[in-house]
This record gives structure tokens, C-alpha cells and sequence, in this order.
């Protein structure tokens, strides 16, 4: 039997309702339980794939090639369960479904309304695809009072109802701030917030409150009994030091205890000795090395969330820490790198869009090359370090990428067709820029004796893209011969999917996102060897 919790947030946005769903779901997962997380999320967007990463944060991509929010790579990293296509929803999509079948003329000359149409739809999505879970955490995007999130919670509502009280469950995380001047945690804020849920119809089971400070018991009483909640599912969510020690907080409020009351199932305690393993590596590092990470988003970091904590894990698994120096590329244009790179231990280009910024990606690619400095190309990273190779060693002085305008001497260009499985599938320049790109799984075989077979030591992998352009087959023979190996393709031979530089300490690039893949319990080889570099680098420098 399949349960439903649901994860509303209330007071204010940026609670960390996301962290607080996958740390429940971990829990759960360590008490034996089989779980899925999903995200509903209210904006009109059909998914956040236009959306700025200055918006939205970054795009997390699934194995099965959805564009999805970034939540559902914290469910992944906590849990390892690989996130897919129905794990994450939107308004917008929801309504251009409901839309269809009104066109199609499935719903039979009937009115189509949000109730039940639309809410049936939504319905629909968190019951689908459902086989022998024993969890599904569903968290709802938005807070609650906003407009937008209207129809998501009545769905809730209502599935609340079908499902009964042993099937579902709602969870509603609110804020308490502290008011310095009458030294107080005030709960006033949690009481409207759970009023208005009331008003559309839900009453929490159980409520975290986040705080930066121990919650007094006189504090949660009075919210068990103004909200009409047990005292006991007043659970305390504090402010920790690491995202990873989250799981560990809640769980010593009794956060899986509580769920499992409200369920009224006997499971075992769950044993958390990785996490603690885990957690005191973080706090207590043997070490310490900095990562340039030479971008255009750096003053958002939610735009790089997954390649942070990617980064994060290759250092858990060296001993080290892992200090991150976000670097804006177009700074480059005017300043010389050397300032801004010369004691770094690591250089890493991630990808990105676009013209902007980009000489300045390929001046901090040069300098890693030329200074043996260990060097770490992601997608647009790939590409620049390809065009870079091409200009300064391949003598192709005109070498650029098409996503630029017209080059006479395309690098990286926009491939029109390639080939997935047995699938042909098309690319068209003047197509629709949502859901567009070369998205998810694909295979890629390695060549053997290359530095990135010898890392991942398999013939062939799997990694998860979002690109538009690749780097152009036709001019391989150059660039091995300028020393650029190519050293990961496509099982077909025609997409370069990994290059290096083999007589440098470690320098690759990959056309794929490594870092979406890496989990705290199972850190990617290639994040954990480029950490591994930089620790060597150090000592040099
Ligand atoms: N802009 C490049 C492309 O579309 C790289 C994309 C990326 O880095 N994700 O191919």
C-alpha cells in the first residue's frame, strides 16, 4: 500500500521545503521503506527549461530527458532514487493537457473547469506511476495563500479525502522569527499560516517549524493548541551547519517517528551511522582546496546547485574541503586572469549560454592548459575548451561555436540529426526553444588507455545532457594531432562526448552534466578525481 505525505510551505518562500522533503524521504528510506519524491510546482511555465537560471535556479534533467526543478536533485542525492519525467509537474503543463482534450473533444461536451477538471488532472499526475513505493512525499511549490497554488491544494484536499487518514498525510513547514527586542520566537505567523491552510480545507498532521534557535516547549504547546495539532508533531527544524546533517536534526526532533504514528505502522529505527560518517568528514576535513568555478550565473548559486555539491562529494570522498571561488567570466575581458587564477588548485567551466562571457571562459581554459593547472570543462565548458584548443594549437585562428552567430570555422555547431537508440531525432534551428535540446540518457563509449576510461573504469556509461550544439566531428583529426584527444563518443561515433589533454596533469572536458548524477552516498568518479587533482596541485603551489 502506497502512502501520500503531503509538503505544503507556509509564512515565507525559501524555507527549504525541498531539503526538508528529501531529509524526510531519507529518513523514511533508512527505516526500510521503498520512496518516491515528487514536486508540484504552481508557476504557468510548462517546465522551468526557459526559465533564467536568475529566476529559477538551475534546470535539473532526468535520465528521462524532463527539464525539471531543482528540488528534485536534493530528493536525488539524498536518496539515490533517480528522479524521472513523472516526478515533477506544472501548472502550465497540467493546463496544456487539459487544454488537448478539450480540443480532442474528450470531455464529451462537458464545461471544463479547474473543479474537477483541472484538479483531476492533478490527481491524476501524483497517483500516476506509482508501483510497490511504500511513500510518495509530494512537495507543493509556492506557499500557501498565493493564488497560483489554488487548485494544487484543493487536489491535495481531495485526495486527502479518497485516500483516508492511513494513506495520507499533510506536512506544513512554517517560519518562526525571532524578534530581538522582545527576545521571542513568535507564532503568530505559523497560526495565520495554518488558518489559511484550514481555509482551503486542510488541517496539518503535523507541522516543522524552522528556527534559528531551540524552540521553547511553551512555544510548541501553544502552537499545538492554537493550530490543533499534536504536541508532538510540532516538530523543531533548526538551522544547521551542512544540508547533509539535516536528516540527522530532524530525525532527533522525531520527525520519521512522528510519521510513522500518524500512519500507525511499527518500523525499525532507522540506523543512521552513514549519515553521522558523513556529516563528521564534512565538519572535520583533513584539508582544504579552492575550485575556481569561472561561470556567468555566479551571483546566483542556486543556478549551479547540483555542480556545488557535486563538488561537495568528490571532496567528502578526498578528505577535503572543498572552497568554491565563483568567478564571473566577462571580468576577464578587462582584467587579466592570472590575478584571479594563479593560486587556485582547480578550474572548472560549467555550462552556460550563449556569447557573453564566453572569451573570458576560454582565456581561464588557456590558462589551465598552459599552467597545468587542473582543468574541468562541463557542456559549454567542453565546448570552450575545444575552441581554444583549435585557436592557440590547431592554428585555426577563426575556430568559434555557431551558437555565436555565423562562424566561418564552426567548432561547435548545431547538429540537426542525430541518432537515439534506433530513433532518429531532429533538431531544427528555427523550432521552439522549450523541451528543444538533446535531453537525458545517452550512452557514451569510452576509448580505452584515456584518462577518463582509467576514471570510470567501464567501456560504456551513461550521462544525462542538456545542450543544443556539439562539438563538430569533422575537425577531430586537427585537434588530435594538436594533442586534443577524444576520448568519449557516442555509440555511433559521430558526437564527441569527452576530450582531454593527456600529457596534462588533468585536464577533460565532457558535453554531458556529470554533477546531476552525483550523490552523497555515491560522489561521481569523475568530481571525486578532479578534487583529487586539486588536492595534488596543492601541494604544488
Ligand atoms: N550552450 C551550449 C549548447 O547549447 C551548452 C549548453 C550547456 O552548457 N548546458 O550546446
Amino acid at each position: 500500500m502506497t502512502r501520500f505525505i503531503f509538503i505544503t510551505g507556509g509564512v515565507v518562500s525559501s524555507l527549504g521545503k525541498g531539503l526538508a522533503s528529501a531529509a524526510l524521504g531519507s529518513l523514511l528510506q533508512a527505516r526500510g521503506f521503498k520512496v518516491r519524491l515528487r514536486k508540484l510546482d504552481p508557476y504557468l511555465n510548462v517546465d522551468p527549461g526557459t526559465m533564467s537560471p536568475y529566476q529559477h535556479g538551475e534546470v535539473y534533467v532526468t535520465d528521462d530527458g524532463a527539464e525539471t526543478d531543482l528540488d528534485l536533485g536534493h530528493y536525488e542525492r539524498f536518496t539515490g532514487v533517480a528522479s524521472r519525467q513523472s516526478d515533477n509537474v506544472t501548472t502550465g503543463r497540467i493546463y496544456s493537457n487539459v487544454l488537448a482534450k478539450e480540443r480532442r473533444g474528450d470531455y464529451l461536451g462537458a464545461t471544463v473547469q479547474v473543479i474537477p477538471h483541472v484538479t483531476d488532472a492533478i490527481k491524476e499526475f501524483v497517483l500516476s506511476d506509482v508501483t510497490d513505493e511504500d511513500f510518495v512525499l509530494c512537495e507543493i511549490g509556492g506557499t500557501v495563500g498565493d493564488i497560483e497554488s489554488l487548485p494544487f491544494l484543493e487536489a491535495i484536499r481531495q485526495l486527502g479525502n479518497e485516500l483516508g487518514r492511513d494513506r495520507a498525510m499533510f506536512v506544513h513547514l512554517t517560519l518562526l522569527p525571532y524578534i530581538p527586542s522582545a527576545g521571542e520566537l513568535k507564532t503568530k505567523p505559523t497560526q495565520h499560516s495554518v488558518k489559511e491552510l484550514l481555509s482551503v480545507g486542510i488541517q496539518p498532521d503535523m507541522l516543522m517549524c524552522r528556527s534559528d534557535r531551540p524552540i521553547p516547549q511553551g512555544e510548541r504547546r501553544k502552537i499545538a493548541l492554537f493550530c490543533n495539532v499534536r504536541e508532538e508533531a510540532v516538530i523543531p527544524a533548526l538551522d544547521v551547519d551542512t544540508i547533509y546533517s539535516v536528516p540527522l536534526s530532524y530525525h532527533e526532533q522525531g520527525l520519521d517517528a512522528q510519521v510513522c504514528k500518524h500512519f500507525r505502522i511499527d518500523a525499525p529505527e532507522p540506523d543512521l551511522t552513514p549519515w553521522r560518517k558523513v556529516v563528521e568528514r564534512i565538519r572535520q576535513p583533513e584539508g582544504e582546496v579552492t575550485i575556481a568555478v569561472v561561470g556567468k550565473y555566479t551571483s546566483l548559486l542556486d543556478s549551479y546547485k547540483s555542480l556545488a555539491e557535486a563538488l561537495q562529494h568528490g571532496g567528502i570522498a578526498n578528505n577535503v574541503r572543498v572552497r568554491l571561488n565563483w568567478i564571473d567570466s566577462q571580468i576577464f575581458e578587462s582584467e587579466d586572469v592570472v590575478q584571479y587564477l594563479d593560486d587556485v588548485h582547480g578550474i572548472l567551466v560549467p555550462g552556460g549560454f550563449g556569447e557573453r562571457g564566453a572569451s573570458g571562459k576560454i582565456e581561464a581554459v588557456r590558462f589551465a592548459r598552459e599552467r597545468k593547472v587542473p582543468y574541468f570543462g562541463i557542456c559549454f565548458g567542453m565546448q570552450m575548451a575545444v575552441i581554444e584548443a583549435a585557436r592557440n594549437l590547431a592554428g585555426i585562428p577563426k575556430a568559434s561555436s555557431t551558437e555565436f552567430g555565423p562562424a566561418e570555422e564552426p567548432l561547435v555547431g548545431l547538429m540537426t540529426e542525430w541518432v537515439r537508440g534506433n530513433q532518429l531525432e531532429k533538431r531544427s534551428q528555427a523550432g521552439d526553444l522549450g523541451g528543444t535540446m538533446r535531453l537525458g540518457a545517452y550512452e557514451c563509449r569510452l576509448t580505452p588507455g584515456t584518462h577518463a576510461h582509467q576514471i570510470y573504469g567501464a567501456d560504456i556509461i551513461s550521462e544525462r545532457h542538456r545542450h543544443r550544439y556539439e562539438v563538430n566531428i569533422n575537425y577531430r583529426e586537427r585537434l588530435e594531432a594538436a594533442g586534443l584527444v577524444f576520448s568519449g563518443m557516442s555509440p555511433d561515433g559521430l558526437l564527441p562526448e569527452i576530450v582531454e589533454f593527456p600529457d596534462h596533469p588533468w585536464f577533460i572536458g565532457v558535453q554531458f552534466h556529470p554533477e546531476l548524477k552525483s550523490k552523497i552516498f555515491d560522489p561521481h568518479p569523475l568530481f571525486t578525481s578532479f578534487v583529487k587533482a586539486a588536492v595534488e596541485q596543492s601541494r604544488l603551489v
